[in-house]
């Protein structure tokens, strides 16, 4: 193992430009569970069914009993140290890109400041009526929300059915296209088309590192160097022999 955390510090600091893709698996440490937990939020709300686009527009009453207890998890989670880890990459010059799948804000708050939201944020809640938006923190005390127009309001989260922002949808691809490094942490791979970034990355020459703690559709296909672990532990890791190399 560190060998390969060695081999890929060596790769993250001989790329001009490492862009990282992230997924739910990045903060399980930080006490949210992704959709492959045993137990916890998804035990208890099929994801299929509650984080459907469909189903808002249909029983918005009933999402919002998942989307109550996904906040009250999300608002009281803090950092990890993978979060704080590549933060400290970024500061350092060597991490230039993260693109999230998250909608949780960690990564902010772990100090990055290069974040695509590719599939929105929790932290605003917009009225799909009327388009007015509020801020999350503003209507807590509210269940479901409603807007003033007396409809009930939905996050600013993409859910299966929805489009993915246009913003973060081109500039992904772009940022794809020209990295030479690529870090894919906690994520299974399975949601598209943010899954196609690694392939895309690879084709254009890019390496692809993988921390995960299971081994993934990717592991075989396009990733060169798979870290298996705990996001947490295998990215201080990786910071540390980055750091190391620094002195040397
Ligand atoms: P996923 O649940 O499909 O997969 C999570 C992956 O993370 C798995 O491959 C798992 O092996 C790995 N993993 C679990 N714990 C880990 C750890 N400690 N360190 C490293 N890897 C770990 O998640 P996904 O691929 O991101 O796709 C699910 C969709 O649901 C995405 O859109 C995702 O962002 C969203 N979601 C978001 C959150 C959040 O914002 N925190 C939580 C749940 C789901």
């Amino acid at each position: 193992m560190e060998e390969l955390i060695g081999q890929a510090a060596e790769i993250i600091m001989n790329s001009k430009f490492t862009m990282a893709l992230t997924g739910a698996g990045i903060s399980v440490e930080s006490g949210i569970p992704d959709f492959r937990s045993a137990d916890g939020l998804w035990s208890k709300f099929d994801p299929a069914e509650y984080a459907s686009i469909y189903s808002f527009r249909a029983k918005p009453e009933m999402v919002w009993e998942m989307l109550r207890e996904m906040d009250k998890v999300v608002s009281q989670a803090r950092p990890n140290k993978a979060h704080l880890g590549m933060g400290k990459l970024e500061k350092m010059g060597y991490l230039h890109c993260i693109i999230t799948q998250n909608i949780d804000n960690l990564h902010q708050m772990g100090g990055a400041k290069n974040v695509i939201e590719y599939h929105g944020n929790s932290s605003t809640l917009s009225c799909l009526w009327c388009g007015k938006k509020y801020k999350s923190e503003e209507k807590r005390d509210e269940y479901p929300p409603r807007c003033e127009c007396q409809k009930i309001l939905k996050p600013d989260v993409v859910f299966f059915g929805e489009a993915i922002p246009e913003y973060a949808l081109n500039r992904s691809f772009q940022l794809a296209s020209s990295a030479q490094a690529l870090m894919v942490v906690g994520t299974s791979a399975v949601v598209s088309p943010v899954n196609t970034i690694p392939a895309i990355a690879r084709q254009n020459g890019a390496k692809i590192i993988e921390i995960n703690t299971e081994r993934t559709h990717l592991t075989d296909t396009v990733t060169d160097i798979f870290l298996q672990g705990g996001a947490g532990k295998v990215i201080s890791d990786l910071v540390e022999a980055v750091k190391g190399n620094e002195k040397n």
